[in-house]
């Protein structure tokens, strides 16, 4: 590749990023940023976005009846932006609530006023379709169904497929906020009955923080235009209509970001979606195999898990120390990260980002010897 060997005496260190994004990313992708200062308005920028958008609908496998709009913003941009877009002024929200991301998904919700139906769900399961189809039955009015496709604050994988299949029996569509999967987990928008997703290309893509992308039907965007608008810099249909007539995104890119997308879509494309998707399992085997050697709890079943996020359980050790042990990983390169569990005290290992299986060898290693610095016991204890 061109970048590796114009910029390869450059040695950056490599840090070894386990939490959920943003991610290790390659030097390559890294480099792809420093490009000559250019004005965002010239053809030669415009030139880069309209193959990126058809790639990002490419990677769900969805075809001419599938778009994708970019937004500057981080990933809950477009959480923000499906939700607050993409409601008739006579129909209902309706999200499936069973982790944090959800949670941000009804707070959303609430800021903008919508009529929503909340169905809260324990977040160690996948939710009750029962009771999913229920609510869908006994309200006619409700425009979308919204889930999270994988909520990274657990590790919970949502059965979006089955849940996109119960919003389109009774004539809704569906928005996942497939953030934490897009580019990872293979993901296909008609199999999987998506109607909308969402990512941000510091995750799955492995680039860098800053764009943000939904990727949608376009009939029903189109459709969109006469909905109530109730943000003027995050709205849907502005977005995509100024795209499709300028080929530009309404206001400032991040262009640095977009070079590194660019570059960081190439590597994809390199990598390949079934490639990929076994290095990150094979990532998150040698996490689990180090979580059992240690003895550790997980929160989450595994037959429920992503296979991206293991939620480890603190033991009951009165030396354990979460800072400590943060602290003695990050001197040595390793990035480990605070849980999002609020009952128990939970850390996470994420399988996101340009890393291997030697990577988690090397990590538990310092790992261990960190426990064993703190004078932690191992295999590790839990009370009951
Ligand atoms: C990372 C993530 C987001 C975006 O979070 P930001 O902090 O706004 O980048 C949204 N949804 C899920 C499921 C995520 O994992």
């Amino acid at each position: 590749m061109r970048y590796e060997k114009e910029f390869h005496s450059m040695d950056i260190k490599r840090n070894v990023l386990l939490n959920p994004g943003p991610s290790t990313t390659t030097d390559t992708v890294k480099m792809a940023q420093v490009v000559p200062d250019i004005c965002p308005r010239e053809k030669e920028f415009q030139s880069i976005m309209a193959p990126m958008r058809r790639e990002l609908v490419n990677i769900v496998h969805g075809g001419d009846d599938y778009t994708s709009v970019l937004f500057c913003g981080s990933g809950t941009i477009c959480i923000d932006i499906a939700l607050n877009s993409l409601l008739d002024a006579d129909k209902k929200a309706f999200v499936i609530n069973n982790g944090s991301y959800s949670q941000r998904a009804v707070d959303i919700c609430r800021a903008y006023d919508l009529p929503l139906i909340e169905l809260k769900q324990p977040i160690d399961k996948t939710p009750d379709l029962a009771a999913v189809e229920e609510l869908l039955k006994n309200n006619n009015d409700i425009g979308y169904v919204y889930v999270t496709f994988h909520e990274t604050g657990t590790g919970l994988l949502n059965p979006v497929r089955e849940i996109g299949a119960l919003a389109h029996k009774y004539g809704a569509f569906l928005i996942t906020d497939t953030t934490s999967a897009y580019a990872m987990i293979p993901i296909n928008v008609y199999d999987d009955n998506i109607d909308f997703c969402m990512a941000s290309a510091q995750k799955g893509i492995q680039g860098m923080t800053g764009l943000s992308y939904i990727i949608g039907k376009k009939s029903i965007i189109e459709a969109s235009k006469n909905y109530p608008m109730r943000s003027y810099y995050c709205n849907l249909y502005m977005q995509y209509d100024f795209f499709e007539r300028t080929g530009e995104m309404h206001f400032t890119p991040p262009v640095q970001t977009i070079y590194a997308a660019k570059q960081a879509l190439i590597e994809y494309r390199n990598e390949g979606e079934e490639a990929k998707w076994n290095r990150h399992q094979r990532v998150m085997n040698a996490i689990r195999a180090g979580v059992d050697r240690l003895g550790f709890r997980e929160a989450l079943d595994r037959s429920v898990q992503s296979g991206l996020v293991s939620a480890i359980i603190y033991p009951d050790d009165p030396n354990w120390n979460f800072e400590k042990i943060h602290d003695y990983c990050y001197e040595r390169g390793f990035t480990i990260y605070p849980g999002k569990i609020e009952a128990k005290g939970t850390f996470r290992l994420c399988a996101l980002g340009v890393i291997d299986e030697a990577d988690i060898v090397e990590f538990w290693k310092v790992f261990e010897a960190g426990l064993v610095k703190m004078g932690v016991s191992i295999p590790v204890k839990y009370e009951g």
